[in-house]
């Protein structure tokens, strides 16, 4: 298969953020309503990665770690409907247990208990009974520890943390639903609560300044641009940007996502930027958590497993709408 083949194994792994990447992608296919990620050394040393969703019976634990193995609709045929299911068609478990020492412990809500399967850096062992809660845990340790010249291109923990810290949020800010936390070194970071609302996920991810200076942003479905030949369909854009004052040096806390999927997209956030006019201070971003939904044959996404980049068929009417629903949002406010 020759989308198979075009994902080399080492293109789902490449560092301890794309680890944590695939393990939340998986905890929230499984219809977790809590997801807790927890990391020690930047991540380098240990991932863990607990769940409370669906599970796995034990006969399914070999299955869940072989290669090109997914119990997901569509099979590795279907890589362009990850749209609507995250993750990479069952690439994600064989290669870090390929590249790691990687236990899977699991129970499913009807059984009595759980088992475990550990694979060490390819080793696989047998499934053993385990005591544990419902759900899975997937733990992660010695990350590349017999590929040292993989090792060798981390970076320093506290470089690797932050970007797990931007994978862990931006997926909480994705899923207010769902009470997402995250734990380095023992210490906890933060914790949404999953209450369903997106200021509550803000207020858990950038604190409470933040969360209080943030503004609706809530345009409806409207024309994407004038060019609507052919019904090129519509945008909506809704969620929360930050008051001109509250910003942050970098852009990285300016999170959109498109059709729900964590997208860095760098002319959505120029729009946004673009939307507070001279109003920020030199060199100062937004904080922004943005939803661009658009019709799904509108927008091409593509789901390489290290970055995720779209291209809309109307680039301009959909900054411009992203643009407006800021300006508007701001205006509003008296901004
Ligand atoms: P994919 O997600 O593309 O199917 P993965 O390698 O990430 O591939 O996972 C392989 C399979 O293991 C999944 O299809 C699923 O059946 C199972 N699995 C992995 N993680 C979990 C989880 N947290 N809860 C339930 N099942 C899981
Ligand atoms: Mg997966």
């Amino acid at each position: 298969d020759q989308t198979v083949r075009e994902i080399a194994a080492g293109e789902v792994v490449e560092r301890p953020a794309s680890v944590v990447k695939e393990l939340v992608e998986n905890a929230l296919d499984a219809g977790a309503d809590r997801v807790a990620v927890a990391v020690e050394n930047g991540g380098i040393d240990g991932v863990r990665v607990r769940d409370d969703g669906a599970g796995m019976p034990p006969e399914q634990l070999p299955k869940a770690v072989a290669k090109h193995a997914t119990s997901k609709l569509g099979g590795v045929d279907d890589l362009d409907s990850g749209v609507a299911t995250l993750g990479f068609r069952g690439e994600a478990l064989h290669t870090v247990g390929a590249v790691a020492e990687l236990t899977v412990r699991s129970r499913p809500p009807a059984a009595d208990a759980g088992a475990e399967l550990t694979v060490n850096h390819g080793d696989e062992g047998t499934v053993e009974p385990a005591g544990c809660p419902v759900g899975t845990t997937v733990e992660v340790r010695d990350l590349f520890g017999e590929t040292p010249a993989r090792r060798k291109f981390l970076g320093t923990p506290a470089t690797e943390f932050d970007r797990i810290n931007a994978v862990v949020s931006a997926y909480a800010l994705a899923n207010p639903d769902v009470a997402v936390s995250l734990e380095h070194g023992g210490r906890e970071v933060f914790a949404s609560n999953g209450d369903g609302h997106l200021r509550s996920a803000v207020l858990a991810v950038y604190g409470r300044e933040v969360a209080e200076s943030m503004v609706d942003v809530d345009r409806g479905a409207e024309a994407s641009g004038d060019s609507n030949e052919g019904g090129e369909g519509t945008v909506s854009v809704s969620g929360l940007v930050s008051h001109p004052e509250t910003t942050r040096a970098g852009r990285e806390y300016l999170t959109t996502f498109v059709n729900g999927r964590w997208v860095r997209e760098s002319d959505l956030r120029g729009a946004v930027v673009d939307a507070y006019g001279g109003q920020l201070a030199p060199d100062r971003y937004p904080f922004a958590a943005l939803f661009v939904d658009v019709p799904a044959d509108a927008v091409d996404v593509n789901v390489h497993p290290r970055k995720t980049e779209v291209r809309f068929d109307d680039d301009a009417g959909v900054v411009g709408s992203v643009h407006e629903a800021v300006r508007e949002a701001l205006l509003d406010h008296g901004l």
